[in-house]
Parts: C-alpha cells; sequence; structure tokens
C-alpha cells in the first residue's frame, strides 16, 4: 500500500502492520467451535488471537481501536461474548471469556454506542447474569463489572441495568474498608457510579438508603486506610456521591444524612496530608454543590428601580413592569442536570448559527418606515447647509458654534416638553439648568455655589465631606468638625448647615493640583445637574467629580494563586459548619435610606450616577456578601458594579463577594482584577483608578433568587482588598467608569479646545431618551479651506464615517475608546487633519444614556437590550436606536451611505482588542453550506481597516476577528447597518476588560491609556479605506512601523462567539467530579488482567 496514497482518509492508518479486522475474522468464534466441548486446540488459538489483539491495540494511539470500532469489532466482540455463553454460568468456559470481557471493555470504553450495541446482542443482561453468579470470584466479578461499567455510558442502558437488580448486586460488593481484592472493589464502585448517570436509578438509589450507605463506606474508607494505599477507592466513592446528588433528591438526602459534616471533617484531615490532595477537589466540590440553596436576602428579585414605560403603539397600558416574574414561579429547585441543559441551549451551536440562507445575507429587506419621515434628519447635517460665511471673520473666535448649541438646548428644551408627562420625578432640575446660560458666563463656582442646596439638596455631599474630613487632617480651621458623612439623606438639616461645605468644594477644587486632560471638576458638576436619574442622584462620585489621570505604569494582569478558590469555597461551607463568627447584617441597603451607621462595619454607597450597588451584608468582622442591583425594570442582568466604601481600617485584607454574578464564567478567574480609586491618594496628587485586589476568584454558589424563578444559580466574584489609609473613601468598580455627565462635560470641553476656523465641529441632539435625557450626535469634520465653491462642494461629498457606542451601559470600555477617538479627531495632528479633509465624522458616543446613568448592565430602561433591537427599533420605546437607523437610512436616501460604520464594545470573556465584521463569503464558508460562492462577487474591502490595525495598534488581534453573520446577530447595529443600509464596512469592535495575551502589551491589563490609544488608532486605520488617504497611510504611518510583525497569517477565527464565548480556559468549578490523575478503565482492565487470586471470594456488604 502506498503509504501517502490518495485514499489515506477512507483506508486505515498506514503504519498497521497488520489489520485487527484479519484476527476478528480469523478467530473461529462460533459457538460450536469453542464451548467447553470445544478441542482444546482451538481453544487456545482463540485465546492467543485475542492476546495479540489486546497488545495491538493496547499498543499506540486510540486509532487504532476506532478504526476497529468503525469495521464492526464492538459487535464481534459482543456476539463473541454471546456465543460463548453457554447458558449456565457454570458450564462457561473463563479462559476465553475472561479475555473477551476485558477486550469488549477496552473498546467499548471508546464506542459512544456500545450500550445500544450491547442491548442489541442480547449482552447486557447476560453480563449482569455472568456477575450475578460470580460474585465468589473476586477476578470474574471484576470483569463483568468493567463491562457493565462501559455498558452504562448509555443512560438507558444503565437503567436498564438498574432496572434488574443491577444496582442492588454491585452495591451488595462494595464493602467495607479491606486490603483484599482491591481490584474488584475498585470496580465495583465505579460501576456503581457510572449506574447513577441515569435519573431513574439515583432516584432508586436515594430511595433504597444507598446515600447514607456510601458516606458510611466512606468514612470507613478515610478512618481505616491510615497508610492511604486506597486512594483511588475512596475517590470513587466520591464520585458516586457526585453523581447521586446531581439530582436535588440526591442533595438533600446527602444533607440529611450528614453528608456535608462528614465530608467537612475529612477534608481537614485530606488537607493536612499531601498525598490526599487529590481527594481535596472532589470532596470540596460536593460540598459547595450540595450547600442548601440560600435565597438571597431581598424582598424582589426586580430591580429596586422601575420606570414607567409609555405604551406601545396600539397598546393601551403604560405600567411599569412589576416583578411579575416573581409571582408566577413555585419555588422549584432545578436538578443540576437541567441546569447544564439550560447552559447548552444558551451556548447555540455555532455551525447552525450561521446564516446561511443567500436570500438573507444579500437582499436588503424593506425599509421599516416611509421614505417621507427621513427628511427630519436633514437637521442632523448641518455642514451640507452651512456656508461657512464666518470663516472671513476669523479672527473673531466667537463662533458659529456656540450660537448652534444654544439652538441645540432649545431644541432639547421643546424635545423634552413632551416627555415632561411620563417622568416620574420633579422638573426643578431642568427648570434650575434653565435658568442658568448654558455657555457658561458665571464663574464655574458661582454655578456650584447656586446649585448645591437648593435644587440639588447635597449634591456633592459624599465629596465635600470626604473632603473636608481629608481637610480636616490639615486645615483644621477650614471644616467644622463633623461626624462621618452621612449620605442620602434629604433632610434640612444638611441645607442650614450648608455654610461649610461651599468653601470647602472652592477650597478643593482650587487645589486640585493635578492637570487631568480635558477634565474640569466644575464642568463636570454643571452637567451633572442636568443628568436625570431614576432615583434622581444628587450626589457625585467623587472620582468622576474629581477626575482621574492613567497610572504612570502598566499594570500587569494578576497571577491566581493555586488553590485560591478551593480555600474560598471551604470558607463559604464554613458558614454553615462554624457559626461562631457569623455575624450576617445588613450595613448597606439601597431601597433604605435610613441604612444606619453600623459600629465595626465598613460603610457603603452607591446612590451615584453608574453606581449600582444593592446591598452589603457584613458576613463575618472582614467580609462581606455585596448583592448588585439588577437592571431597571428587569431581574436580571448583573456584572457591571460600582460603589463607595469608607470607614476602612488600614492594612486588613477584607473580603468581598459579589453573590448574585449571573455568567458562567469569567476573566476574573484569568488575571483580571477590579478597579479601585482612593480618595486620599487623589487629594494627595495622584487621582488614578488602580487595578487592586487579590484572591480573586469567581465559583458557582449556594444563593438562588430571593422569590424564585428559572435561575437556580448564581456565582460569587470574590475579591481582598487591603486599603492603605486611615480615614479615605475609595471607590471599587468592574472597570475604569465612564458616566453620562461625564461625557456631556467633555464634549463641552472639546468643543471649547477646538479652533473653529479649523475644524468644524457641532454637537446636536439626536433625541430625548425615555427618561428625558439628550443622547448627542457630534458632528466633526475640517472646515473648508475657504468659502469658495470648490472648497464647499469638496466638503460636502466628504463620505460619511459613522461611529457608535456604549450600547451597553456595563462597557465603560467602548467608552473610553470613543474618548480617544474623539479626542484625536479634533486634535492638531495631521493624520487627524487629513481625516477631517477626507470625511465627515457623525458619532453617537452613549447610545444608551439612561442605562448609563442608572448604572445597568445590558439593558436600557425599556429592558431590552439596545443591541437587538435594529431591525425594527420601535420609535417610542427604543428612540436612540430608531433615529440612529433613521439618520442611516437618511443618509442613504441622499446617496450619502456612510463608507464606514463601527459600534464600540467591551468584552468580557476574551483578551485584546478585535473587531467583528459582515461577510457572505466567509459565512457561507464557514458554514460548509452547499451554496457555491465561486459565482458571488465581494468586496474585500471589509477585511481592510482590521489589516491596517493590525499593523499599527498594539492593542489589536487580527486573529480574533471574525466575518460571519450569524442568526442570533441577524438584529445587531453591525448586521442590520451591513444588511439593511448597505454598509460594506460595518462593524463591532470589541475592547476587552482585561488585558492582553499577545504584542507588545502581553501580560498587561487593559488600562485607560490603551483604550484611548485603540481610539486613537481606529482613526488611523481609516486612512487605509480610500484611494486619497492611502499615500498618507504608507507615508506617516507605515513607513515607520516594525513590519517584522508577521501579517501573513490572516486567519481569522473558526469560532464566532460575539458577546460572551466560553473560555477556552480550563475552569474548576464544573459540576461533575474533578479527574483523578493516572487513573482510567484501560488502566484498571489492564490490572485486572494481571490479578492472581481468582479463586477468593468479594467481601460482602450489607446494604442496610
Ligand atoms: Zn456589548
Amino acid at each position: 500500500m502506498n503509504i501517502y496514497g490518495d485514499c489515506r482518509d477512507k483506508t486505515p492508518p498506514v503504519y498497521f502492520s497488520f489489520d485487527p479486522w484479519y484476527f476478528v475474522h480469523a478467530a473461529r468464534w462460533e459457538k460450536q467451535d469453542v464451548t467447553v466441548q470445544g478441542n482444546t486446540a482451538d481453544v487456545q488459538s482463540t485465546v492467543n488471537v485475542l492476546n495479540i489483539l489486546d497488545e495491538l491495540l493496547s499498543a499506540g494511539t486510540d486509532r487504532r481501536i476506532h478504526y476497529m470500532i468503525r469495521k464492526g469489532g464492538s459487535e464481534a466482540l459482543l456476539n463473541a461474548l454471546v456465543n460463548n455463553y453457554s447458558g449456565h454460568c457454570s458450564h462457561c468456559n473463563y479462559t476465553i471469556l475472561l479475555p473477551i470481557l476485558y477486550l469488549l471493555a477496552k473498546v467499548g470504553h471508546k464506542d459512544r454506542s456500545i450500550g445500544k450495541k450491547a442491548e442489541e446482542a442480547g449482552a447486557v443482561l447476560l453480563t449482569l447474569n455472568l456477575l450475578k453468579n460470580n460474585i465468589q470470584h473476586a477476578k470474574r466479578a471484576a470483569a463483568c463489572l468493567l463491562v457493565i461499567q462501559v455498558f452504562a455510558q448509555s443512560v438507558s442502558t444503565a437503567t436498564l441495568i438498574g432496572s434488574n437488580q443491577g444496582q442492588d448486586v454491585i452495591y451488595r460488593l462494595m464493602p467495607r474498608y479491606t486490603t483484599k481484592n482491591l481490584q474488584t472493589v475498585k470496580a465495583s464502585i465505579n460501576a456503581f457510579a457510572a449506574l447513577l448517570c441515569s435519573n431513574t436509578n439515583i432516584s432508586s438509589a436515594v430511595s433504597k438508603g444507598f446515600v447514607s450507605g456510601l458516606l458510611q463506606l466512606y468514612e470507613d474508607w478515610h478512618s481505616k486506610d491510615t497508610k492511604h494505599s486506597a486512594i483511588e477507592i475512596r475517590y470513587a466513592l466520591l464520585c458516586c456521591l457526585h453523581r447521586i446528588t446531581r439530582r436535588a433528591l440526591g442533595r438533600h438526602t446527602f444533607v440529611s444524612q450528614g453528608g456535608l459534616r462528614l465530608l467537612y471533617h475529612t477534608t481537614q484531615t485530606c488537607l493536612l496530608n499531601k498525598c490526599l490532595t487529590s481527594l481535596v477537589e472532589p470532596s470540596v466540590q460536593l460540598m459547595r454543590k450540595c450547600l442548601p440553596k440560600t435565597p438571597l436576602p431581598l424582598t424582589s428579585d426586580h430591580s429596586a428601580y422601575s420606570f414607567p414605560l409609555p405604551a406601545r403603539q396600539g397598546e393601551a397600558a403604560c405600567n411599569v413592569v412589576k416583578a411579575s416574574d416573581g409571582g408566577n414561579w413555585d419555588f422549584l429547585e432545578e436538578d443540576e442536570e437541567d441546569d447544564e441543559e439550560c447552559q447548552e441551549a444558551a451556548t447555540i451551536d455555532y455551525d447552525d448559527d450561521l446564516e446561511t440562507d443567500l436570500n438573507k445575507l444579500c437582499l436588503c429587506p424593506d425599509p421599516d418606515r416611509p421614505k417621507e419621515v427621513l427628511h427630519q434628519y436633514s437637521r442632523l447635517c448641518p455642514e451640507l447647509s452651512h456656508d461657512f460665511q464666518e470663516l472671513d471673520l476669523s479672527s473673531q473666535r466667537s463662533s458659529p458654534s456656540s450660537s448652534s448649541s444654544s439652538n441645540d438646548d432649545t431644541a432639547l428644551r421643546d424635545n423634552l416638553a413632551c416627555h415632561n408627562g411620563e417622568r416620574r420625578w420633579s422638573t426643578e432640575v431642568l427648570s434650575q439648568a434653565e435658568k442658568d446660560p448654558p455657555n457658561q458666563t458665571k464663574s464655574d463656582a458661582a454655578i456650584l455655589k447656586a446649585k448645591d442646596f437648593n435644587s440639588h439638596n447635597g449634591l456633592l455631599k459624599t465629596s465635600s465631606v470626604v473632603g473636608s474630613k481629608v481637610i480636616q487632617t490639615r486645615k483644621p480651621s477650614l471644616v467644622p468638625k463633623s461626624g462621618p458623612a452621612n449620605d442620602g439623606c434629604n433632610d434640612n438639616k444638611e441645607e442650614n448647615n450648608n455654610s461649610y461645605d461651599f468653601p470647602t468644594i472652592d477650597k478643593l477644587i482650587e487645589r486640585q493640583g493635578v492637570f487631568i486632560p480635558y477634565h474640569e471638576a466644575t464642568m463636570y458638576h454643571a452637567a451633572a445637574v442636568k443628568t436625570k436619574s431614576i432615583p434622581g442622584f444628587d450626589i457625585l462620585a467623587f472620582p468622576d467629580f474629581w477626575g482621574h489621570v492613567p497610572k504612570p505604569a502598566n499594570e500587569p494582569m494578576t497571577t491566581r494563586k493555586p488553590g485560591v478558590q478551593r480555600q474560598k469555597v471551604i470558607e463559604d461551607i464554613q458558614r454553615f459548619m462554624n457559626t461562631d463568627d457569623i455575624i450576617n447584617r445588613v450595613v448597606f441597603d439601597m431601597e433604605d435610606d435610613r441604612s444606619p451607621d453600623m459600629p465595626d462595619s465598613l460603610r457603603f454607597f452607591s446612590r451615584f450616577e453608574c453606581g449600582n450597588l444593592r446591598k452589603a451584608i457584613q458576613v463575618r468582622r472582614y467580609e462581606y456578601d455585596l448583592i448588585l442591583n439588577a437592571d431597571a425594570n428587569c431581574s436580571q442582568h448583573t456584572q457591571w458594579f460600582y460603589f463607595e466604601v469608607s470607614k476602612m481600617v488600614p492594612g486588613v485584607p477584607y473580603r468581598f463577594n459579589i453573590i448574585n454574578c449571573e455568567k458562567s464564567n469569567s476573566q476574573f478567574n484569568y488575571g483580571m482584577q477590579p478597579v479601585l480609586y482612593s480618595v486620599r491618594d487623589a487629594l494627595n496628587g495622584q487621582p488614578c483608578w488602580l487595578r487592586s485586589g487579590t484572591d480573586i476568584c469567581y465559583f458557582r454558589n449556594h444563593f438562588c433568587p430571593a422569590r424564585g424563578s428559572r435561575r437556580t444559580t448564581f456565582y460569587t466574584l470574590t475579591f481582598t482588598i487591603t486599603f492603605k489609609h486611615n480615614e479615605d473613601v475609595c471607590y471599587l468598580a468592574y472597570h475604569y467608569p465612564y458616566t453620562y455627565t461625564a461625557l456631556m462635560a467633555h464634549l463641552k470641553l472639546l468643543h471649547r479646545s477646538i479652533d473653529p476656523t479649523k475644524i468644524y465641529f457641532r454637537q446636536q441632539i439626536l433625541c430625548a431618551t425615555l427618561a428625558g435625557n439628550p443622547c448627542p450626535i457630534v458632528t466633526i469634520t475640517g472646515c473648508p479651506a475657504s468659502k469658495g465653491c470648490k472648497d464647499i462642494h469638496q466638503l460636502r461629498n466628504r463620505p460619511c464615517i459613522v461611529l457608535t457606542s456604549r450600547v451597553h451601559p456595563g462597557e465603560p470600555n467602548a467608552s473610553w475608546v470613543m474618548k480617544g477617538t474623539l479626542e484625536f479627531l479634533c486634535s492638531r495632528d495631521p493624520v487627524a487633519t487629513a481625516l477631517r479633509e477626507t470625511f465627515v465624522f457623525k458619532i453617537v458616543p452613549i447610545l444608551n444614556p439612561d442605562g448609563v446613568i442608572n448604572g445597568m448592565h445590558r439593558c436600557d430602561v425599556n429592558k431590552e437590550d439596545l443591541n437587538r433591537q435594529w431591525s425594527k427599533p420601535d420609535p417610542l420605546l427604543c428612540p436612540t436606536i430608531y433615529h440612529t437607523k433613521g439618520f442611516l437610512y437618511y443618509l442613504n436616501s441622499i446617496g450619502r451611505t456612510p463608507l464606514v460604520f463601527c459600534d464600540y464594545h467591551g468584552h468580557s470573556r476574551k483578551k485584546n482588542v478585535f473587531l467583528y465584521g459582515c461577510s457572505v463569503k466567509e459565512t457561507l464558508w464557514q458554514s460548509s453550506s452547499d451554496v457555491d460562492t465561486a459565482g458571488l462577487k465581494e468586496d474585500p474591502g471589509y477585511r481592510a481597516i482590521a489589516k491596517a490595525l493590525d499593523r499599527i495598534a498594539p492593542a489589536f488581534s487580527f486573529n480574533s476577528c471574525n466575518y460571519t453573520v450569524e442568526k442570533s446577530r441577524s438584529s445587531t447595529a453591525r448586521v442590520v447597518v451591513w444588511r439593511e443600509i448597505g454598509v460594506l464596512r460595518s462593524y463591532t469592535m470589541e475592547s476587552t476588560y482585561n488585558g492582553f495575551d499577545q504584542g507588545i502589551y502581553k501580560g498587561l491589563h487593559m488600562g485607560i491609556r490603551e483604550l484611548e490609544e485603540m481610539g486613537m488608532k481606529f482613526c488611523h486605520s481609516l486612512l487605509s479605506v480610500t484611494k486619497d488617504t492611502k499615500e498618507l497611510y504608507d507615508t506617516s504611518l507605515i513607513s515607520y512601523m516594525n513590519l517584522d510583525h508577521n501579517i501573513q497569517d490572516h486567519k481569522s477565527h473558526n469560532i464566532f462567539e460575539d458577546d460572551e464565548p466560553p473560555c477556552a480556559e480550563e475552569i474548576e468549578y464544573s459540576t461533575e467530579c474533578p479527574g483523578l490523575h493516572g487513573s482510567d478503565l484501560e488502566s484498571d482492565v489492564n490490572k485486572c488482567m494481571s490479578c492472581t487470586g481468582e479463586e477468593e471470594g468479594v467481601a460482602h456488604l450489607d446494604g442496610s
């Protein structure tokens, strides 16, 4: 045979020196030949054949076994077994039967259909019968048990064996501690565990009292196996318990029979002895799984924030979505396996999800609205009608822009007026805002004073009191002594007492020593006054108000301490086992303004923009359970967090547990740290968000919803913080916060910074949000060289680039990238100048202002993920999406379809930064569709930006990019803008929350600097998309780049997973019993084969 012949795939593996199939046939296994009556020579030759076959299959890889399986090897062995079974066990020839059983175990173990095949061959009950008749023969019994274990890989076969007393027979073979026949003992326990894959068998095992029997066995082996020579048996018993506790019934019985306490004690011993480490992990996981489900200590699972929604068109009702999901569910504790099914269903099969319908890929659906309504968007192209007459007057810096912004504010007020009826809160803030001219002619400090304690009773209170406390130690004369900060109250006492707060704030602002580009505290404050939140925030978080700078040095991702999860889980188990040090008192409640100030406790707070801590419970002296608020009007989507903490003792490690996380895995398991901001550090001249926390891990916990719902599982994110300073106030967040107010202040500062004779910058209101906040849209382009026709004409023909971000409020990384983009586009950099002269940029920096403001993670106040609404956005319920899409339709209708569209996102499960785009061909290729793509024409330009970024952006990972179109993403911005608006280069750009595993940033955390740089680099890459700028791209960007960088291997990834792919890295909290190193079925079979002492009996254990 030709070794590298063409038929390699179809013929057997070529390195086979001979064909095992030959032996299967050659062995004359017909009944008449090899029964006990057969002649000795035949028997011996058959045994020889079996031995050779066994040797053959044992050597080399599994390929031989799989080949044999494909050729019907399993069936042949099953037939051999059946044919050699004489019908009466005592008449069987075990010289032949035993090798057949061993071989069957080895081959069947690799055969997924072995159960079904065995049932069809009639071998299942036969083997069980063989076992029943050989319980006095250790070696024979072991062979049968190994085969039963293999047959039981199939649930239906396991059930069949169970319903024929298989469990009882095997259970009686599992003895108390002994030193005899350990291989048979182990085989019996493993077979018993295998049968427990079937729910029926689990139920019957529980009802027959086997759980307590297994526990007694485990205790017996644990206490008597003092030389630790039977670790595998103890492990096998743990596997049985693991299997049985997959069902709620099993878990309850395990707990009621004292399983938790027993395992807790045995684990303590195991922890002390190094050679027992392999028993610790399965024990800990078993305990974690069986901890009694504890409802979250909430009155409702529904968000603490609810917002009245306008009626959809055609709907009469206009109701707040009430906690309907709280009442309909009986408290039903689901079984673990059902849980897994749910999770499997959630991870959609990649191949099935690809869109393979060519019509859906290529044809543009009808517009979702009549063409007549598009004209309203002409106002969002002010550059097209602007005559630039002021260019002559360029010496007068006053500007087109200030007038335009007042117009915009008027428009905003008009706009908001129609929403007033639906707003739940007072319009006082707005009217206060209106009294002040929007362009700040007054001194900032004056505005601060005017606002603070009138309309915004207590605005800045947290910050000021914090500040005052810090100042107290430095300038005692300034501030009267005040107790610890007393937030969250609206009483007039504060108003009367305000005399000290103003100077404090003023002084603080005066001495804000660090220059923070594009940030002014007073500007932030002024913008905050106009921001409308559901609860009516009247306090600013200090970091947002004060500002911050990136940390000077890069921060490496943290390395995970081995065993950290085990240690944390054991600590959680101790809550049930040893309650002496358990405090369990609520120290903060978002819904209760009167949260008392507890002695010996940290103080928490989160009633500020983007804040979302709902409840804090002090568990132990230095340990807190934290519960996050669900998205408004919802009862889920917890992931983002942001809160304030104070009253810490410096130098003490505090453990924080966020106990209602929902994702099944997290980058917190892979080097990610939360971020921390210290007010004291800020006042000492180091205003930075720093990656912080040790002992970080993320695992499944024992909590369940307060009122019962489909979800039965939550996850804990745990981390430990050791605070540096006394009398400090710190802020902790999932990622660097970026508020809506920060954007509004930033846009003002940006506008102020530009030269209006060179840069055309126009901020308008796209629409008002449901809660009445303006959603800004910004136009940036270069002013024409002159007001001459030719230059104006050039400007009006510049292609559009449309950028959006922050549709998902819990992704502030997207906002930082956008901030980098905006600042770059307004800069004097020659590349920025070239881009402005080439393109008109239309930017919606926050597509979901209400979600951002109210500390939500995924949705808008309408409970919807706005990035799943693009196909048919509801004008009332999804105004920002409706109008962004409308504007894109408008651009299309006037022949100005954008050249590039990109929506910035944050990614919680992958590292680096990458793009998702759309390509018909790549989708069809990857789906292995039958459609012939040869005749399909597709512009390959969709890859240009990614290729450019691969060269110029160190944070960018080309290999993580993907261009396939999935059915499940058919209503995302990327796909809709591509398909319906016809934008070839339509992207989602994802930036990690965590860090980098490639390039020059490898091993480092993502920081604000890198995010902003990415925003700039994205702009750079735009030079690659038109001929006009290509030259500039080559000369100014590429020429000095290091081209050693490998850009040949441009394959995009097969596995497209948009927002939350399963992590490729190993997870430690799976529900199965963790594997035992160096133990597998094949080695068990080999050990049994080499065992002597066939006639020894098996010790019995009564099931009592
Ligand atoms: Zn997103």
